[in-house]
Order: C-alpha cells, then structure tokens, then sequence
C-alpha cells in the first residue's frame, strides 16, 4: 500500500491547488488544541485556526461529547414540515446575541450558501414590495464566497476571471481604508441610488481579499448613506464572526444595523460545514403572504443538520465562557505588543490588527499577488518549522483558535521574526 500522500494524489482533486505543481499535501492524523499531528509524527502549530474555522482549536472534548450523544439520539431529519431541538435552541440563542434587529434564522449548509440566501432575500424582498431592485453594491476585492452569487458579489481577480462572461453585474467601492474614506463616502454617494437592492460588505476586515482592514465608523457612514436609499444592508461575518475582531461579531462595532446576516466559519467551531443567514423582521414579513409566490423557494437536503447545530450549541457554550472571552483579549493584547516588534522590520509594512487578527505586508518588490515566491517562501519557510500560515501573497496574518497558548504564540513570532530576517 502507497503512503497516504500518495494515495490522495491518485484520487483527489484539492482546492485552490495547482494539482500538477502542488507538492504532495501532508497527512495529518490528529488534532489537540492549536496543534495538529502529522503521519510522520511532526506537529504543526495552527495559527489559521485551519482556514479560520477552528475558534476553539481541534478535537475539543466538550464539542466532541455533544456531537456524539447527538449522533447517537437523532443523526438528521428534513426540515421542511419538520424541526428539531437543537435548530431551534440554537436559532434562540443566537439571536441572543446577535444585534437586537435580527429576528429569523435561515439554516445552509457553509458560508457561500449563507451569502447566496441573503442575496436571494434582498432580491426577492423587492419583488415581493412589487418594486424590483436589480443592483448589488459591494467593496472592490470583497471575496463571499465561490458559488455563483456570491463570486458576482465578490471582486473580480484571477479567481473569478474564467466566469465573469456568467456573473451578474454589481458596483463597486474602494474599501474605505483610513487614507480613502472621503474618497468611499463621495462615491457612495452617487452609486448608493433607489435601483440598488442591497450593499454587502466584510464588516471591518476583508479576509480572503487580503487582511484589508478599515473603521467602523466609516462603515457606519456608508450604511447610513445606503439606509438613506432603502438598501438593504448585508453584513458578511462568516469570517469575522464570533469573537474573531475582539467583540462577538464585528456588526457590534457599529451603530447602524445591518439587515441581513451570513454566517458560517467558527459557528460550529469548526467542526461541521453549518451556514446561518439572519435576517430583521421587515424581510421576513415581506415573505408572509397567501400567494404562494412569495415564498423564499431556497432549501438544501442537510438544513439545520442536527449534528452541525449542536456542534455550534457547544461551541457557542465555550465561546462565552469568561475564560474564553479572556483568552480572546490576551491573544489580541499580544498580537498587539507583537506589533512593536514587527514595526522595527524594514522588511514589513501595512501592520493592522483587529481583535485576535493580525496582519502585515512583507515588501515584495514590483509583484504583489496572490501568485508571487514571496507567499511560496514564507509558507515553506514557516511550514518547515511547525508553524501553520498560509499567506495571501504578500501578506502575512495570524488568526489563532482562542485557546492557543503565551508560549504556543511566542514561537509563532519567534519563527516569524527568523523569516523576515531571512528574506
Ligand atoms: C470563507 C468566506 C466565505 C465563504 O465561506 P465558505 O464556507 O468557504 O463557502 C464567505 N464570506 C467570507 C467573508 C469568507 O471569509
């Protein structure tokens, strides 16, 4: 028998991977904490909370115990006609805490499907008013996502290049970054009209675009200025929610609302694929009707799979606890002493953190995509000493589970510092 590696190669078609370039992927065996175990017996220490999910690192024995004693008592059912105690105990208590204007829970199946429903929502909310809407705003370099509506909703990049001829058309807006929001607000002005259905953002940070991050304040600016219009406002949190910027969800920076929620990510700390869209009362009740045609006809075979509501269930339970809550403060206030350090490197520039995200720029010359040896360099190079990162071209970030320790963190920016001094 070939070793896994091998074996994988033979039959698997991986994401985002070159698969004629890629080296073979590393098997891992197990995780505990922030800590994944290769098949060869090496550890790596996962600062990306494995592409941002795992809010309270892997394998958590109190996840593990629910999802179990749930497997064992009702493993799924269909939700149309049909529900179940863990969906609607988790509806509950999310809507505890999300912002106070949410008021329904719509269940998919990850964070694509979540943007996919919100915009389905905001579209078929006009249609239903009988006064369409057909536009779409969103922030240059936004990314929602990889199915359709939400590759149309996101900035077009080498990524979406191969579909643009099948995405519908939607206006952009620089992000508001501190040097550009006069800039934003003037144009936002102008493109914020009474066509425009719904405007989408990243509230504070734009993940996979590139760590760009930028204030709520201006952010509250541009909702108001879309409110002022009618738009309906759609805060993408699959990323930034559930403690994530330091608060339970970046919207809770913000004054101003938004009307619709996606979420996805760490809600079930990472330990089952589970999407939520919430959305406020006015768009639900646009949908109460005697004419069938009003229904929201969206649904997929795993809603509400009971199995991924109770692993958020758990993972919600760990999320508030004090403990967490405090780690997730000593995790930002060390990220940011860390920032002092990294500011002494003529090597880094752009250095940004938001809550327990810390991101930086390494200077790379003329080419600064996602595409250049800069990422391949510092990837291996961090890989090479058990450091799991996964760099978006030229930037560098850290996005650890909330347990990950003083000591677990120190060796991260230990080996960090050992590259920038490297390259
Ligand atoms: C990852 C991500 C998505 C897509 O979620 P998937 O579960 O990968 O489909 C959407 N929006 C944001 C902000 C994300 O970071």
């Amino acid at each position: 028998m070939n070793n896994l590696a091998e074996r994988d190669q033979a039959v698997i078609w991986h994401p985002f991977t070159q698969m004629q370039t890629a080296p073979l992927p590393i098997p891992i065996v197990r995780g505990n904490g922030s800590i994944l175990y290769g098949a060869d017996g090496r550890e790596y220490l996962d600062v990306i909370s494995s592409w941002w999910v795992n809010i309270h690192g892997h394998a958590h024995p109190h996840i593990a115990k629910r999802v179990s004693e749930q497997l064992q008592t009702l493993e799924h059912v269909i939700f149309a006609g049909f529900t179940h105690e863990p969906a609607v105990e988790l509806a509950e208590r999310l809507l505890a805490i999300l912002p106070s204007n949410q008021s329904k829970i719509f269940y998919s199946d990850n964070g694509s499907t979540a943007v996919e429903v919100a915009l389905k929502m905001a579209f078929q909310y006009w249609h239903n008013l009988g006064r369409p809407r057909k536009k779409i705003v969103a922030f240059e370099n936004a990314y929602h996502g990889d199915t359709f509506g939400a590759m149309a909703v996101s900035g077009r990049s080498a990524f979406t290049a191969p579909f643009v001829p099948f995405l519908f058309d939607v206006e952009y807006l620089p992000v508001p970054t501190p040097s550009q929001e006069e800039a934003v607000l003037q144009q936002a002005e102008a493109l914020f009209t009474e066509e425009v259905a719904a405007f989408i953002a990243e509230p504070l940070v734009q993940g996979a675009g590139g760590m760009t991050m930028y204030a709520p304040e201006v952010l509250d600016k541009l909702f108001q200025l879309a409110r002022n219009k009618g738009i309906l406002l759609i805060a993408d949190e699959v990323m930034t929610g559930f403690g994530r910027t330091g608060k339970l969800f970046a919207s809770d920076y913000l004054t101003e609302k938004p009307d619709l929620m996606c979420l996805s990510k760490g809600l079930t700390g990472g330990t089952m694929a589970l999407g939520v869209t919430a959305c406020a009362e006015p768009i639900y009740k646009a949908f109460l009707s005697s004419d069938k045609h009003k229904t929201l006809f969206h649904g997929h075979s795993f809603t509400a799979n009971p199995l991924a509501c109770t692993a958020s269930l758990a993972s919600m339970d760990l999320l508030l606890l004090p403990e967490t809550q405090a780690n997730i403060r000593r995790i930002a206030a060390s990220h940011t002493a860390f920032s002092i350090t990294l500011a002494t490197y003529q090597t880094v520039e752009n250095i940004r953190q938001h809550g327990t995200l810390l991101a930086f720029d390494l200077k790379a010359g003329e080419q600064t995509s996602y595409f250049n040896n800069i990422r391949d360099t510092a990837y291996n190079f961090l890989l090479d000493r058990g450091v799991l990162m996964r760099p978006l071209g030229n930037v560098l970030y850290l996005m650890p589970p909330y347990c990950t320790t003083d000591e677990q963190l120190r060796y991260a920016y230990t080996q960090i510092e050992k590259l920038l001094t490297t390259i």
